[in-house]
């Protein structure tokens, strides 16, 4: 997972609206856990009575150390990077966790037409996103060919709870939807305590259900599309939903006077190069609003309307013209805007 990457994504973080009215159940509470995890910072608000929030943090911390030990590449034991180095093409047995990603990295994967491709991982160090190097320069036809012919979902099976390559090289990188799994695990062990208000935040993913201890709404703002500011562009409520947002314009390399985005379209093979800035999509589960955020990300502002339309989604979408950044919405989007 590109960890350290995201450290240095500030992306165009959803940041919470702190409410400032008056609380009017005292015994309500709002409790905050903050702590670190994927390579970037986690932020919860419990809401409830007499709770015992050490403990629930001890718990979540536990909850995602094992997230890691299943899915992070930057873990070189972890099950995924073990499978990443294993050259056998046997099916092998997988956590219940790491199955949970693969099955909707693969279903995200169709529904995308391989928009979003989780076996990306070479292309994204080929230009110098990943663990490994970055380059100078852009990479030669030749060298995105041969790699481009490492990549692939469909060198990917899981079945029946088994997982297997078709080829030697092929890696998995499932950073795109794991932060969105993250926060969907948490909230799950949140509920399982009999919490049924909350916000969960990891690195700019979130889920949010009930109320504030104040009894309101959460509210979220969307960021503004600046690199060098930050500023609220728009407001919404997502109710009981997870809200992701991708967009790029915070990380990138610039090489012959071009930008690079980190995000690459498995297509060309190439970092994805378009007007689009920022998709947002609301969605019940944080794994599948990630993933789907960056999916329609690589598709591009027509393909992603088009998309989220026949695929009836909340999405809202920024996009950079000659006069300035221009927002869009679906219609399904619309109930949550402020
Ligand atoms: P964003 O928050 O901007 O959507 P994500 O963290 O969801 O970004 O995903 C970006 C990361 O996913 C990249 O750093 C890269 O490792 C990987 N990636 C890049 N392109 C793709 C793609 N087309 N499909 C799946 N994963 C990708
Ligand atoms: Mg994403």
């Amino acid at each position: 997972m590109q960890y350290r990457v995201k450290l240095f994504l500030a992306t165009i973080v959803i940041f919470l609206l702190v409410g400032c009215f008056p609380s009017n159940d005292l015994a309500r509470q709002e409790y905050h856990l903050q702590g670190n995890t994927m390579g970037t910072t986690y932020n919860i608000k419990v809401v409830g009575e007499n709770l015992n929030a050490g403990k629930l943090k001890q718990d979540i911390d536990v909850a995602l150390k094992q997230l890691n030990q299943e899915m992070s590449t930057y873990i070189a034991d972890s099950e995924l990077s073990l499978f990443n180095k294993s050259s056998s093409p046997e099916p092998v047995e997988v956590s219940n966790g790491l199955a949970r990603v693969v099955k909707e990295a693969i279903r995200l994967g169709k529904l995308s037409d391989g928009a979003l491709d989780v076996t990306v991982g070479p292309l994204v160090n080929l230009w110098g996103f990943g663990p490994g190097y970055r380059p100078e320069t852009v990479p030669s036809d030749e060298l995105l060919l041969a790699t481009k012919a490492k990549v692939g979902l469909d060198k990917l099976t899981f079945d029946n709870g088994l997982l297997s390559k078709s080829t030697p090289e092929l890696y998995v990188d499932l950073s795109t939807i794991a932060k969105g799994y993250g926060v969907d695990l948490v909230a799950e062990l949140i509920e399982a305590n009999g919490i049924h208000n909350y916000l969960v935040e990891i690195g700019g993913e979130m889920r949010l259900k009930g109320f504030k201890h104040t009894g309101e709404l959460w509210h979220v703002a969307i960021e503004k599309p600046l690199s060098n500011e930050r500023a609220v562009q728009q407001i919404i409520v997502p109710k009981d939903n997870a809200v992701a947002t991708s967009g790029d314009y915070r990380i990138y390399f610039e090489a012959e006077g071009q930008r690079f985005s980190h995000i690459i379209d498995p297509n060309t093979g190439k970092p994805i190069n378009h007007k689009l800035v920022s998709v947002t999509v609301i969605h019940p589960s944080s794994m599948t609003a990630d993933g789907l955020s960056t999916a329609m990300m690589v598709m591009g502002e027509e393909r992603a309307l088009t998309f989220a339309e026949e695929n009836d989604l909340a999405v809202y979408i920024i996009a950079k013209t000659d006069h300035g950044f221009v927002e869009q919405s679906t219609v399904k989007f619309m109930q949550y805007l402020k």
